[in-house]
């Protein structure tokens, strides 16, 4: 680093600073920054552009182009050399702008044939805000300290818009975080919701980007940095022995923390004049700017670990954090790039939708805001950067889209469809307690899905006839300790107490595949979703079932239990499970605990191996329920975690519906009870198919039940397997459209 430039940067930064701490406002203050960097740079020209919407750049002042293009000058992104330097977020320098490839003369800015030209992108932690520029007539090509001085000045000016110090009067400018964005991202579980957002983790506002004493930044730096690094080899310490994934991540920390390039590089940006918090940020922009151009999984991952840490410096070093004190706004709507289902937990009910930057249908937060009923969308690019708290916020979680700060006609689109919604939920509790029989006489069960004990509450309220999967591994996934058996104990107890005689179908624990316990030793598989799993843990670490059977056993107390074992794929592990059962009834009755009043042992049929079992299966199970969620993805080949695939094949696929039908004749000829507990199960047409095909107990999520028992009640299905047959005889892929057709045509 060249001294002179050195002290060049620094005076331009201090002139920056007094310019911040003035009263003028809005486009003022914009103004004297344009003159202020033209003056100090020695160029004729200084503009800054800024986005108007995701594509258009606008000119929002300038030193030395005509006054009266301002506001009106505007670009696509990659159009002219501005809008190159914004859509690649790189930085142009030429000495020879025209001959430059992409340049673009714009008449109406009074530019004369200006040669140099130096752009730079303003950007926040990779959110693309706008392009400054300086530009002049001599032709040279701008130094690198130059350069770094302009890219500087560009980050105080993000810092400075996202502090609103470009918002007043007269500023005509559209201030960040202020226009409305449509996000589009994936449905993980639906319904509508309108409120407020709240970041799970709060950004850290930088209010001091320019040091004033560079020495007292670098202490600053290297306190908090010491600081940091006690923090993570304290956590270390304490996760030894645990998770190994875990342990990797904050190993990673442990390499950045004591990385000496990190630290160069910030200590260079404190020496040109920026606080230690500036400094720290500037890092973050850049890893970020590298991380939305890295493919590979593992660099990313390191990337975001460095973010990850980047933020807790900058929360050591602002005493911002969690810790606000900031209060949860009315209506919550939650926005973090992932969250720990424990963490989601803690918020319970009082959120009204969820958003996630990552997240995955399949994830563990997934399946406690499924449980929860709050809608869900995941894979939301952008979302932690573009909402602040506050902001108002839509989330349709039915197509996976986000309003944020919506404008107003599509809020009353918007409240119109959640009070249809309403309205609709209504209408369902008007027939909560009507058994469920179809025109043609057939009547259906209707039970719920459930695995925690928030869930119970719907027992009444939905109208379900008992809980047919109760899924107990959503326990065990919430704790970061194996659960003692009297804590299960009592948990099972609550569950029973609560269903108040209502058949509970409690599901062994259903763990491996994406249901990773972070306490129980984890083993890298290359297939974990046809690996070690379910049953398979079950019969290999037979402590943990038998743990869990008397659990069930004792509290039963003496009333009717019902297990079900997952992912059995030959009778043989049935046989196995049941005789575990069996084992634990005997000693329990040894040991004196009352037994239970009845006991049925059912199978989940999950992969297509068992429903080719013998049929002496069927007649040993008391009961089957067919868990399709698994079942469809190896019946098609297709992960259900995959987004590229996961909705690939229709459910409603003819030779999908022939083989539950086959399932379901060969559990007519040993009378064996059939369910169906699959997400499936839960969507009316699916559900009307199944129903048809012979299914005649379906088992859903609580808010699913009304839309279901609606339809059911009007349909006859007879008709429908009529037309199920005509569209297999036509040789149709799919019966939706014959199906749909015919609801259409019939109401
Ligand atoms: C299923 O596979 O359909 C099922 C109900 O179990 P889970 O979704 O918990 O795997
Ligand atoms: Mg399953």
């Amino acid at each position: 680093m060249a001294d002179g430039t050195e002290t060049e940067s620094r005076k331009l930064l201090g002139r920056l600073r007094e310019e911040m701490a003035s009263e003028a406002a809005g486009q003022e203050r914009l103004d004297r920054i344009t003159h202020l960097i033209a003056d100090s740079m020695r160029c004729e020209v200084c503009s800054i552009y800024l986005f108007r919407d995701e594509e258009t750049l606008e000119l929002c002042a300038t030193e030395g182009l005509a006054a009266e293009a301002v506001h009106k000058t505007r670009m696509r992104m990659g159009e002219g050399l501005v809008g190159r330097v914004a859509k690649y977020g790189q930085v142009i320098n030429t000495a020879d702008a025209p001959s430059e490839k992409g340049f673009r003369y714009m008449p109406e800015t009074g530019e004369e044939r200006f040669s140099s030209f130096l752009g730079v992108p303003i950007q926040r932690l990779g959110e693309k805000l706008g392009v400054l520029v300086v530009q002049s007539r001599e032709e040279r090509e701008f130094s690198a300290d130059e350069i770094y001085a302009l890219e500087v000045v560009a980050m105080v000016l993000a810092e400075m818009a996202e502090l609103g110090a470009f918002i007043g009067e007269g500023a005509a400018l559209s201030p960040l975080h202020q226009h409305s964005v449509v996000l589009k991202g994936g449905p993980a579980q639906e319904g509508s919701a309108e409120g407020h957002v709240w970041l799970h983790e709060p950004r850290v506002v930088v209010t001091n980007p320019i040091a004033e004493d560079p020495q007292r930044e670098l202490e600053r730096l290297n306190e908090a940095v010491e600081e940091l690094r006690v923090g993570v080899d304290k956590m270390l310490e304490i996760s030894q022995g645990g998770d190994k994934e875990h342990l990797q991540v904050l190993e990673a920390y442990r390499m950045f923390a004591n990385s000496k390039g990190w630290m160069r590089r910030m200590e260079e940006d404190i020496a040109r004049g920026l606080s230690a918090e500036a400094a720290v940020e500037k890092e973050q922009s850049q890893a970020r700017a590298r991380m939305s151009q890295v493919s590979d999984a593992y660099l990313r991952d390191r990337l975001a670990d460095l973010d990850d840490l980047s933020n807790r410096l900058l929360r050591i070093l602002t005493g911002q954090g969690n810790n606000t004190g900031a209060e949860l706004p009315p209506d919550p709507i939650l926005i973090a790039r992932n969250i720990g289902p424990g963490d989601l937990l803690e918020y319970g009910r009082s959120l009204k939708g969820i958003v996630l930057e990552e997240g995955s249908v399949g994830s563990h937060a997934t399946i406690v805001a499924r449980a929860l009923a709050i809608p869900l969308v995941v894979h939301v690019d952008r979302i932690t950067t573009e909402a602040l708290n506050g902001d108002h916020i839509l989330v349709d979680g039915d197509h996976g889209v986000v309003h944020l700060r919506p404008e107003e006609s599509v809020v009353g689109a918007f409240r119109d469809k959640i009070a249809m919604q309403a309205e609709a939920q209504e209408r369902y509790a008007s027939i909560r307690d009507k058994p469920t029989v179809t025109r043609d006489g057939q009547q259906i069960d209707l039970v719920m899905n459930a695995g925690l004990m928030a869930d119970l509450p719907s027992l009444p309220s939905s109208g379900a006839e008992g809980v047919g999967l109760f899924r107990t591994e959503l326990q065990f996934l919430l704790q970061n300790k194996m659960p003692k058996r009297s804590e299960l104990v009592a948990q099972y107890e609550r569950v029973l107490d609560a269903a108040m005689g209502k058949r509970v179908v409690f599901r062994t624990l259903d763990i491996g595949s994406d249901k990773v316990l972070p306490y129980m030793k984890h083993v890298a598989e290359p297939n974990p979703a046809l690996g070690w799993r379910a049953i398979r843990v079950g019969l290999d670490k037979k402590g943990v079932m038998r743990m869990q059977l008397q659990a069930l056993i004792r509290a039963a107390k003496g009333r009717p239990l019902t297990i079900m074992f997952p992912f059995v794929a030959q009778a043989e592990e049935f046989r196995a499970a049941r005789a575990e059962v069996e084992k634990t009834i005997a000693r329990e009755k040894r040991l004196g605990h009352t037994l239970p009043e009845t006991l049925e042992i059912g199978a989940m049929l999950e992969t297509p191996s068992l429903a080719f079992a013998p049929q002496k299966f069927f007649e040993e199970v008391d009961f089957i329920s067919i868990g399709a969620n698994d079942l469809k993805q190896f019946f098609f080949a297709a992960d259900r975690e995959n987004e590229l695939v996961r909705r690939r094949y229709d459910t409603l696929n003819v030779s999908f519906l022939s083989f539950i039908e086959r399932i379901v004749e060969r559990c007519a000829v040993s009378d064996t009870p059939l369910s169906f507990c699959g997400e499936d199960a839960g969507r009316p047409i699916e559900a009307l198919c199944l129903a048809a095909m012979g299914i005649r107990c379906l088992s859903m999520r609580p808010a699913s039940i009304g839309p279901v028992k609606s339809l059911l009640l009007r349909s006859d299905l007879g008709e429908i397997r009529k037309i199920i047959a005509d569209a297999r005889h036509r040789g149709d892929q799919s019966v939706r459209p014959a199906v749909m057709d015919w609801l259409r045509n019939n109401g």
